[in-house]
């Protein structure tokens, strides 16, 4: 099996150690990608990268960038604020993305025979239920049917719903205002953005295997010890997460992104899928979710930076790869646009 391996570039310490990835960490598009649903850890999903440059584009306005109390009932912006439309540009953006995504992907169930060239371009966990459902002994039709069906649901209850869910007070508020305007449901724009002490850090560690010793790692690296963490949740403030670099198929010593938030908490993003992924508990505990909070935090923060790669405030040089938050292929060909509603 081959390995990717991306070296640290930097100019002060010639002696980091690099990313490696094995194939199904990489991009769909690289050659070397072989990545298989049923054993790994689920992909970032075209639609979430998008999502991502929607929130990256639409950014964080002053005036009209608001959040939910709560997401009770089926129109929670509507309800809550009652303009004509009340939502974050981002939202918009999203329902446009979730109309383009499912119109592209059509083609995929109407092949008539499970089509190699066709199916090769499609999301590889689509591209398998596909397979199958044509592999399948009862009826194929209904079968293809029933997989297009529960990924309508996915692209148009369960992805607004988790959006929602992320653009709340409690949740997007309580992460990045450390005791938000609760009155104005904003959350502050410098703790995001700004020059202050309590806003959003990436910082740049090395994540090794548990018990190895961290003081001759720090050494062998030549890096202050505080930026070598192990591939454990103790080793993390207020992180309640199962899942590491490892878990991903990420090689030890890893060079990776750490987040830490105004609130304490610390929370890896693991290069994976041409892209970036929380380590956190709510995104790692449901496979359908599309974006977290911290995700939606990432994206606001490349609003201003105007990038895919994320910053590097602290901490050990790390390979950009380890701060690219957005497969670049996505980045280059996606529109943020807002649906054609009158
Ligand atoms: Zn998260």
């Amino acid at each position: 099996m081959t390995v990717r391996v991306i070296e640290t570039a930097s100019e002060q310490n010639s002696n980091l150690p690099p990313l490696r990835l094995r194939p199904h960490c990489l991009s769909s598009t690289d050659e070397q990608y072989d990545y298989n649903p049923d054993i790994h850890k689920p992909a970032i999903e075209p639609i979430e990268h998008k999502i991502r440059l929607d929130i990256m584009r639409a950014g964080y306005f002053e005036d009209d960038f608001k959040l939910l109390p709560n997401t009770k009932g089926s129109s929670p912006w509507l309800d809550h604020f009652g303009d004509r439309h009340p939502e974050p540009l981002a939202y918009r953006h999203m329902e446009q993305s979730l109309i383009s995504q499912m119109e592209s992907e059509e083609r995929f169930y109407n092949a008539m025979t499970p089509d190699q060239d066709i199916l090769d371009e499609a999301p590889e966990y689509l591209a398998t239920q596909i397979r199958n459902a044509h592999k399948s002994t009862d009826d194929t039709d209904e079968q293809l049917r029933k997989v297009q069906k529960d990924r309508e649901k996915w692209y148009q209850f369960l992805i607004p719903r988790n959006f929602n869910t992320a653009f709340q007070v409690k949740t997007l508020g309580g992460l990045i205002s450390g005791g938000y305007d609760i009155e104005q449901c904003r959350p502050r724009y410098e703790n995001i953005h700004g020059n202050v002490k309590n806003k959003i850090t990436y910082i740049g560690v090395i994540v090794i295997e548990p018990g190895r010793d961290k003081q001759k790692i720090a050494e062998q690296y030549n890096v202050e010890k505080q930026y070598v963490r192990y591939g454990a949740p103790d080793d993390f403030s207020g992180s309640a997460t199962e899942a590491f670099p490892a878990d991903y198929g990420i090689e030890y010593p890893a060079p990776v992104l750490m987040a830490e938030y105004p609130s304490g908490s610390e929370y890896l993003l693991i290069p994976w899928s041409g892209g970036l992924v929380c380590q956190g508990p709510y995104k790692q505990n449901a496979p359908h979710r599309v974006v977290c909070k911290h995700e939606v935090a990432a994206a606001l923060v490349l609003s201003e930076v105007d990038s895919i790669f994320l910053p590097l405030h602290k901490g050990v040089d790390i390979p950009a790869r380890s701060r690219r938050f957005i497969d670049p292929r996505i980045a280059a060909t996606h529109n943020s646009e807002t649906p054609n509603t009158p």
